[in-house]
């Protein structure tokens, strides 16, 4: 890795998980106009806006109210969003369809509490032939991440989760979760690995395919969350017959379109909300030339 892309990834994770910073920008005007490349509006009615929009364009949506680590009233109000946001998908006659984190909804407090706060969401959710995928964060996560998954779509809940490729463990949890009958969807990584990491861009680009092959062997609808064509076009036209294509909102909107007209189905995967620091750092981080759209953003050119 170039090593001066290096330093600014690094700098760029560690500013992500600077909440102070974070909330002083979050609360500035100047701050959400750099970041609406990425994030689809702070309210409900603003997503839902952004989401019947990409659908008259041909692509479905997933809503994700951001919200990073919270407890108690906070990770409540989280909950009471994600239950409120599939109702507004339903009413708007969007597909209800929503991304969750556990962090968000308290794992702090404990597997139970956060548990219990997916649990109310899923309820929402089967009410409106809706789905609900939980996202794979922070490595330390991961274990209560998959025990709740499990034991949700044990219970006949409408969930789902993701795989991160840039984790070697994730070679031994697919086999669970696909036994599991719990649906993915195969991401990169966006959270360092730590010591569990498979090494270099090439090793994780090996594992993604390695563990493409293992979900599209399974009966399993399976989701390549990627703007990466080159890992796409390998993917072959089972996984096209078989799955869908996702990307993040604002992420190669080009790449999108020619997918959707090569007959992938491309979900488009939205956030929208007050608490969006850490999201956006993360994305500038994966690709430092996205500060350069900000910043344009930011001074109206
Ligand atoms: C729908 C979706 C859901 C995700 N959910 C999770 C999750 O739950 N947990 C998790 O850890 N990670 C998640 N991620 C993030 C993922 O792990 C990667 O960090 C991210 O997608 C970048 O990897 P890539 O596969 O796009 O490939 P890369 O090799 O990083 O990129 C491929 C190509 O896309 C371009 N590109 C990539 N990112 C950007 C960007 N931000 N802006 C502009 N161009 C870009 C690159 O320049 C390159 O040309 C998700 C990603 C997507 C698309």
């Amino acid at each position: 890795m170039n090593p001066l892309f290096a330093l600014s990834r690094a700098v760029l994770l560690r500013m992500s998980r600077a909440a102070a910073l974070g909330r002083a920008v979050q609360g500035t005007a100047w701050g959400r106009r750099s970041v609406r490349r990425f994030v689809a509006g702070n309210t409900i009615p603003e997503a839902v806006a952004v989401a019947l929009d990409l659908k008259g364009r041909g692509f479905t949506v997933t809503l994700d109210r951001l919200g990073e680590a919270s407890s108690g009233a906070s990770a409540d109000t989280y909950a009471a969003d994600a239950s409120a946001l599939l109702i507004a998908q339903s009413t708007a006659g969007l597909e209800p369809n929503v991304s969750v984190k556990l962090t968000a909804l308290g794992l702090e407090e404990g597997s139970n509490l956060a548990a219990a706060r997916l649990e109310r969401i899923l309820t929402t959710a089967q009410s409106v032939h809706g789905f609900v995928r939980v996202d794979a964060e922070y490595p330390h996560s991961l274990d209560q991440l998959h025990e709740i998954v499990c034991t949700a779509r044990a219970a006949g809940r409408p969930v789902g989760t993701v795989l991160q490729a840039n984790m070697r463990r994730s070679m031994r949890d697919v086999d669970r979760l696909i036994s599991a009958g719990v649906p993915i969807r195969l991401v990169k990584g966006a959270y360092d690995p730590g010591v569990d990491g498979v090494g270099e861009s090439a090793a994780v680009d090996a594992a993604y395919l390695g563990l493409a092959e293992r979900l599209l062997g399974s009966p399993l609808h399976v989701a390549f969350g990627t703007h990466d064509d080159r890992i796409i076009d390998q993917l072959g036209d089972a996984a096209k017959a078989r799955g869908e294509v996702q990307l993040l909102y604002g992420v190669r909107a080009e790449l999108a379109e020619r997918l959707r007209r090569t007959g992938w189905r491309v979900r488009i995967y939205t956030p929208y909300g007050p608490d969006w620091w850490p999201y956006s750092l993360r994305r500038m981080a994966e690709r430092p030339a996205n500060l350069r759209f900000v910043l344009r953003s930011l001074f109206g050119r």
